[in-house]
């Protein structure tokens, strides 16, 4: 039976776009610890890393719906 009034968000990370227990919210986007990882490892410049600010501007592309 569930107490209070928390409310279960779903976490779907804005990069892997999978739903991950855990995570941080980067301003309101989800970030799976996973791909936290990553991004830290990765240096600006790498395919890897234009992949991840490409996920961001997508998710904050429509994240935008009072523009
Ligand atoms: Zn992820």
């Amino acid at each position: 039976m569930k107490v209070g009034g928390e409310v279960e968000k779903s976490r779907r990370c804005v990069i892997c776009e999978e739903e991950k227990l855990d995570g941080y919210y980067l301003c309101s986007f989800f970030i799976c610890l996973e791909c936290e990882r990553e991004i830290v490892h990765t240096e600006v410049g790498q395919p890897a890393y234009n992949r991840f600010i490409q996920q961001l501007k997508k998710a904050m592309s429509s994240f935008e719906i009072y523009s």
